[in-house]
Parts: C-alpha cells; structure tokens; sequence
C-alpha cells in the first residue's frame, strides 16, 4: 500500500510524482519525507521552482561547424539499465530491431551508466550541461550541449514530451512541447524531428547543420499510461499486482523501442552524417526488487533507480567519418556516467570537448542519498545498492 503526494507537489510547482511504499519491510516515512524536504528545499535555493528560470549563460559564438549533418540527443525517462539492448531480444519487434540495427554496424550499446541523480530535475541539467553532481548548482545556469552547437553554426530544436521546467533554454530555432507526460505518446515527437531534418534529405551545398535535443516520457509512472494500448496484446487476466507493474513497465520500454526506432530511420533518410544518442535520466525501482522503494526518487537511491542506460544510432555516412573511433575507451568501460554524455555528444557531432581524448570520467558520482537517512549530495555510484 502506498500513497501519493502529487496534489501537494502540484500546489507548489513540483511535478514530479512521489510514491513510497509504505508496507515495504526497509519503508521510512522519516527518510523519504527528508528526502523530499531536501529537494524541494534545494530547488527554492536554486530558484528552480521560480516560474521565471535564471538565465543561462550563452557560449561564445564561433561558427566552427558548416557542413551538413543532423545530431541528435535523446533524454529518457526511468529506464533502467539493460532496459533496452541485447538481452531484450525476445521481449517484442521494436528492441528485435533495434538489436539488429546495432549488429550492422549502425549503432552502439553503452556500457550502464551512472545517473546524475534518481530526480529528473537535476539529472537531466547535469547531463545537459556536462557537469558532475558536485558542480550541480553551475548546471542550473551553464549553457546545454544543444547552446554549445547553436553557437557552433548548427541550427537547434528543443523537442520535449515532458515537463518543459525540467530545462529551460532561450535562442533555439524550434520549439515543440507535447505538454507534459500525460498528455502526448512518445511517438509525437517523430514528426517534428522529420520535419525539422527534412531540409538535409536532398544533397545540397547550403545546408546548415541541425541538431535537436528530444526530452521523452518514457517509461515514467504511471507505466500503462506511457504507451497506446492497442500496441500491446490485451493483459493476460489474474496477474498479480507484481506481474502486472512489471509488464507495464516492459511494455513502456518496449514502446521507447519503438520510438527510438523511428528516430533512428530519420537518421537514415538524409545522405549526411547523422547520429541519435540516447541516455534515460535515472533507473527505477520494481516491485520485483523487493527492496521496498517504489518507482524512483525514494528514501535513497538504489542501483535499480540510480543507474541507467545509453544507446548510440548511426547511419551509414556518420560511420564514414570515423568518429565512432572516439567511442572505444566509452564502449569498454565497465560503467559510464551522465559526466561522459555532454563530451561524447560534442565529440560525435565534431564540436571537440576540452579534453582530446573521450575517456569515461573517473569515480562517478550520483546526487542522492545511497542510504535511508543520508543526506541528498554527491556519493559514489560504487556505494549504490540493490
Ligand atoms: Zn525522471
């Protein structure tokens, strides 16, 4: 049995959903209400619940980047690790695809990857920004990757199916919102990535080069209601309640498949280098872990909520530039971090990070408590726990 504190959190501007399972045999009611206090805390001290968000800092403008190409950085939503790759094969034709996708040479798996946080409000700043969880108050004002290219010459989209406080940013070319995570499926934001790309499908020598930032919902709670039904077979009757979450939450992952299937055949449509990387804010928690948190952002993080998966799609042209060489040491690591995601994303899309060599940061760190009772700052995502 648990319970909700949303319509508290929707009064004071924050939106994300909390649940914690009070039955669970680790619950505390102190620790997870500490939690919550801390965070809400931190976001009036960084002025995140401010209904007019600070200015970002903008990059200085260099215009380093003419040709053509698309790049594209894709935000998931509470995707576990593992949650998409080859070990889902049998789960449904859209990761099947996907797989085999990667089999051909256009696309890569990351090793897991450490979250910034297991909150989307500073998970997603931090991996937008570059900054590891001890610099995140710089994250609420340094500029995005997606400013770092719009300074380098490429023309941007900000494409988000999600809460659009989560990040803001002034002076890109689009902006779409499917409104929040209840209100429009993942697949709407296809459309908008063709439309926005379709001037780089005929050769031409005065095309700009386009990048776009896409924020999904994913497999945010509540599960079932993150995918149309009518994808799905109907629900096997007489589930338990343990089956049942977990089949929808398998279903909301096999669902952002499917999208990030459709965004990779859009790589695929222009004759330019085109790349789609893909990182979930966080992981989450599942009844089947027994560990008596519910969903993500509870009494403490765990190592089901704090860490989390990273994808690479490609088309054939980007695989002629031999940037995916960069790749190698991200690839083979034993475990990445939302630091590497900013320097991979800049690398891939030829706009060099500070560092001339792409190498996992060392030590990741997450911004949560790894224990019931500890406070929400940087630890070691070596001291996660199930
Ligand atoms: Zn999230």
């Amino acid at each position: 049995m648990g319970f909700s504190i949303s319509a508290i959190s929707s009064n004071i501007n924050f939106s994300l959903p909390l649940y914690f399972d009070a039955s669970a045999q680790f619950f505390s009611p102190l620790g997870s209400l500490s939690v919550l206090g801390q965070t809400l805390l931190h976001r009036i001290a960084s002025g995140d619940l401010y209904l007019t968000p600070p200015k970002r800092h903008t990059p200085p403008f260099t215009k380093t980047h003419t040709e053509p190409e698309l790049a594209v950085l894709v935000i998931g939503e509470s995707m576990r690790a593992g949650g998409i790759g080859p070990q889902t094969i049998d789960r449904g034709p859209w990761s099947r695809a996907l797989i085999q996708r990667v089999e051909q040479g256009l696309g890569a798996w990351a090793p897991t990857t450490c979250a910034g946080s297991y909150a989307t409000h500073l998970s997603v700043p931090l991996m937008l920004t570059g900054l590891p969880p001890a610099r995140f108050e710089e994250s609420l004002t340094a500029p995005s990757v997606l400013g770092v290219l719009k300074s380098a010459g490429f023309l941007t989209a900000w494409i988000s199916n999600q809460d659009l406080r989560v990040f803001q940013e002034s002076g890109h070319d689009l902006y779409w919102s499917g409104g929040t995570v209840d209100s429009s499926f993942d697949e709407n934001v296809a459309p908008v990535l063709q439309a926005f790309s379709a001037p780089l499908q005929t050769r031409n020598s005065n095309i700009q080069p386009r990048a776009s930032v896409i924020h999904l919902a994913g497999s945010h709670f509540k599960y079932q209601d993150r995918y149309p039904a009518t994808e799905f077979a109907p629900e096997p009757n007489n589930l338990s309640a343990e089956s049942e979450t977990t089949l929808r939450y398998e279903r909301s992952e096999e669902y952002t498949a499917k999208v990030l299937l459709q965004l990779a055949n859009i790589l695929d449509q222009t004759p330019y280098p085109a790349f789609l990387l893909y990182s979930s804010d966080h992981g989450e928690n599942l009844p089947g872990d027994k560990n008596g948190l519910v969903a993500h952002l509870g009494g403490r993080a765990s190592i089901h909520d704090g860490t989390t998966i990273t994808a690479f799609f490609w088309n054939k042209a980007f695989l002629e530039t031999g940037r995916t060489q960069t790749l190698k040491h991200l690839l083979t690591a034993p475990l990445i971090s939302h630091t590497d995601i900013a320097p991979a994303f800049l690398t891939l899309a030829g706009v060099k990070p500070s560092t001339s060599e792409l190498r996992p940061a060392a030590a990741p760190q997450i911004l949560a408590p790894v224990e019931v009772g500890q406070r929400s700052a940087p630890h070691f995502c070596s001291d996660l726990k199930p």
